[in-house]
């Protein structure tokens, strides 16, 4: 089944039980500082949560463009190593505002999935949050599951937030088993190991209370249901393929990619560039056509650490050129008929992305020989110090994920804790050198949150993790 039939059929459905179909809401959520980007469905209808907005309907369905790549859900560093992360993906998701809630947002999910979809019931397995003996019980009743598929689960997995504050929830989430092929090991299973074999589709969420910045849980005016299943999750277990990145909705980049490069994609760790730089571009060109810039500082930032990681990995394929440009027209093609908005700047798209590698490529080939150096002269399990990550990201503009990431692939670990203090030694001396700048010039003191980078470290930025928490 194709993923444009899957988004349709899921809205049809929802709809056809009375859910009022509302579109995706921005990648960069309105008015919410609290948040970088908007990494669930639910983030569009917070304050009906909240019971600060009210709408002229009690439920919605929608098919909502979602990135996790800072804050609170961040994949980024995910992205490439497993068959089912990417940082921009799509989410399908019913919503009830204070109407419906546990007993029927169970009995919709299961009917879509086995009536609809007409996947097998043998291979879904379910977890509820850990004391949650009602969606126990609701599991066998309404769907006829079997207890031995339902595993209690705890905060960590089944108890959903979208922040650090803000409406939140027990949760109780659906998983598909992909068969034994893919097992791990002899105890491979749900809440046993973190493979792909029994992979976690559906989140539903039963959104009971608003946590608020002193970390206290108050109950939503009315219990209410969020829920979100990954598009490219349902697709990739429909059409039978590996992973994410060969449905429908991602094999087409990765073939362009195998055509601009000249190599062949390989679905295991050999693959990780071509996996990265197909979900990269993708996130990327959605960010652009909403008006995000490449910058220094908070979501341009976070771009610009995307593409950066992306040129990276080509560069492991041998790019020597600005090539992640020729990829949009694919995105366009693949995305554009479900999301026109990125069809609309296009070509101001592609140029920003260009600009942005080939300046990117100014220092990177700088910056590989002096990391490669570095990491030459240590042993797999040695670490990296701080001070030369913070050297690369200084002078080269290596963001320090990319940095990770090429130490990773040594077995070589990189001291954080060290990089985060050369950063704030770096800052606290540009602090100090500022105000005796202003004394001398009796200026006003600028407030130190409006300082984002030094004007000659034109390639370079505060981390956005100082910046959000989202
Ligand atoms: P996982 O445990 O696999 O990381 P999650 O528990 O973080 O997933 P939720 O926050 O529950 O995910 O989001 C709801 C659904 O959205 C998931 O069940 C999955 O289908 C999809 N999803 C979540 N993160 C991603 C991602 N990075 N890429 C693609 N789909 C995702
Ligand atoms: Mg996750
Ligand atoms: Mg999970
Ligand atoms: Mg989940």
């Amino acid at each position: 089944m194709r993923s444009a039939e899957i988004r349709q059929k899921f809205l049809d459905f929802f709809a056809s039980h009375g859910h009022h179909k509302v579109p995706s809401s921005p990648l960069v959520p309105a008015q919410d500082p609290s948040l970088l980007f908007t990494n669930a469905g639910m983030v569009q209808f917070k304050d009906v949560f909240l019971g600060k907005e009210v709408r002229s309907y009690k439920r919605a369905v929608t098919v909502q463009k979602c990135m996790r790549a800072g804050g609170k859900h961040n994949d980024l560093d995910q992205v490439g190593k497993t068959a089912r992360h990417q940082t921009f993906f799509e989410m399908l998701g019913n919503f009830s505002f204070g109407d419906y809630f546990k007993r029927d947002a169970i009995h919709y999910a299961w009917t879509f999935l086995t009536e609809v979809l007409q996947i097998d019931s043998q291979n879904l397995w379910v977890t509820v949050f850990e004391t949650d003996d009602e969606a126990y019980a609701l599991w066998q009743e309404v769907a006829g599951v079997s207890p031995d598929r339902i595993v209690r689960m705890g905060e960590k997995d089944n108890f959903w937030s979208m922040g650090d504050t803000g409406p939140c929830g027990p949760c109780s989430e659906i998983f598909v088993d992909r068969g034994a092929e893919y097992a791990c090991s002899d105890h491979c299973g749900l809440g046993q190991c973190e493979c792909d074999r029994i992979q976690e589709i559906w989140n539903l969420v039963f959104m009971q209370y608003n946590r608020s910045s002193d970390g206290v849980l108050t109950p939503l005016p009315r219990p209410s249901i969020d829920t979100g299943m990954g598009l490219e999750r349902i697709s990739a277990y429909l059409q039978g393929v590996n992973s994410n990145f060969d449905t429908d909705l991602l094999r087409p980049l990765i073939s362009a990619i195998e055509a601009l490069s000249g190599k062949v994609y390989d679905s295991g760790p050999e693959g990780m560039p071509f996996r990265v730089i197909a979900d990269h571009i993708r996130a990327i060109t959605f960010l652009l056509a909403e008006g995000v810039s490449f910058s220094n500082s908070d979501r341009g930032y976070v771009m610009r650490r995307i593409l950066r990681r992306a040129v990276r990995f080509g560069r492991l394929l041998n790019f020597q050129e600005p090539f992640l440009h020729k990829l949009v027209p694919v995105v366009e093609d693949v995305m554009g008929g479900a999301y026109p908005e990125i069809l609309e700047g296009a070509a101001l798209i592609q140029q920003s992305i260009e600009e942005e590698e080939r300046r990117f490529r100014l220092t990177l080939e700088a910056g590989m020989k002096v990391l490669n150096e570095k990491l030459d002269a240590l042993e797999p399990g040695e670490t990296l110090s701080g001070e030369e990550a913070f050297v690369l990201y200084d002078t080269y503009g290596f963001p320090l994920d990319l940095t990770l990431d090429a130490a990773e692939e040594r077995h070589i670990a990189v001291d954080q804790e060290g990089f985060d203090q050369a950063m704030a030694s770096q800052r606290a001396r540009a602090r100090s050198a500022r105000s005796h700048h202003q004394e001398v010039q009796n200026l006003p003191q600028l407030d130190a949150t409006e300082f984002v980078g030094y004007e000659h470290l034109t390639l370079e930025a505060v981390p956005v993790e100082h910046l959000y928490i989202g």
